[in-house]
């Protein structure tokens, strides 16, 4: 009987343990955004993937005609590389298609203080957002958390849906996704997908989860604002390409300010973890084994 106690006791701290765990793990961390709009699958994703292919090769191709395209050994360049490795460990979160994109990350050799990750994970930096900016690692991560989130979110795609039913407007949603209105969609919403403008609720939705990229990677999160206040004082002069895009603004710094601690917790692990050379706690079990691809510099 005793014996059958104990067990029983025994069972039931396991359960309890069991039950913490769940608790623990339960209140997920994290920034706190909705569900991503249903609106966008209207249009297929490769569609908007495969038009992006075609444009970041334009790009990469038009770069190199003009020698701008920055070789593989460019610092800035392994820089931007590595930063990147940390962050899309944590992508597949937003978005499970991203584990079997073909990531890629190019330095462009131009004044513009632009950045951008197009469909599919296409990431561009131009020299001018990380010279002129004098960006910080903690900087760069921000930039390039808020450009992966909007691929992630496929907002590209979310803009070509709500431009072919503006556009399109009665026609039949099937002609819409196998005839002529998704290349209409693209043309007029993702057009030049390198100068897309999204909404301010797709802003906000990238600066936030953004945040959670670089905070899961490391990075630290309250360097968004350092980033927005450097971006304003840009702005002074000619203003940035990534601002026309991206309106900066205090309502920005704001946000980010106040959602700050849904990413401490998590920043302040993975910083502990870096520190100690342990591996990085991923988004999600087996994130780790599903590693992005992305272009490793020539040797
Ligand atoms: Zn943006």
């Amino acid at each position: 009987m005793r014996r059958y106690l104990g067990a029983t006791v025994a069972a039931a701290i396991l359960l309890a343990a069991a039950v913490d765990g769940v608790q623990a793990r339960e209140p997920e961390e994290g920034v706190k955004v909705g569900n991503p709009s249903y609106l966008r699958k209207l249009v297929p994703a490769e569609t908007l993937e495969n038009a992006a292919l075609q444009q970041y090769t334009a790009l990469k191709n038009q770069a190199k005609g003009k020698n701008a395209l920055a070789p593989e050994s460019h610092p800035q360049n392994i820089r931007l590389r590595k930063i990147a490795r940390e962050l899309l460990p944590h992508a597949h979160k937003w978005n499970p298609r991203a584990k079997d994109w073909k990531w890629e990350v190019v330095l462009i050799q131009s004044e513009n203080i632009n950045a951008f990750c197009m469909p599919g994970g296409k990431i561009a930096f131009f020299t001018g957002i990380i010279e002129k900016l004098k960006l910080t690692d903690d900087e760069v991560a921000m930039v390039m958390g808020h450009e992966i989130a909007h691929a992630l979110r496929e907002h590209a795609r979310e803009r070509a849906a709500k431009t072919t039913l503006t556009n399109v407007g009665g026609r039949i949603i099937g002609t819409l996704i196998f005839g002529g209105g998704v290349g209409e969609a693209i043309g007029a919403a993702g057009g030049n997908l390198l100068t897309l403008q999204f909404s301010r609720s797709d802003e906000l939705e990238s600066d936030l989860i953004g945040m959670e990229l670089a905070a899961r990677a490391g990075y630290d999160p309250a360097s968004g604002v350092t980033l927005w206040t450097k971006m304003s004082a840009a702005s002074k002069g000619a203003p940035p390409q990534w601002l026309s895009t991206h309106p900066a603004g205090d309502t920005r710094i704001k946000i980010i300010q106040d959602n700050l601690k849904d990413v401490t917790g998590l920043y302040e692990k993975a910083k502990a973890a870096k520190a100690s050379g342990t591996p990085m706690p991923t988004a999600f079990p087996g994130a780790e084994q599903r590693l992005p691809v992305i272009k490793e510099p020539k040797k």
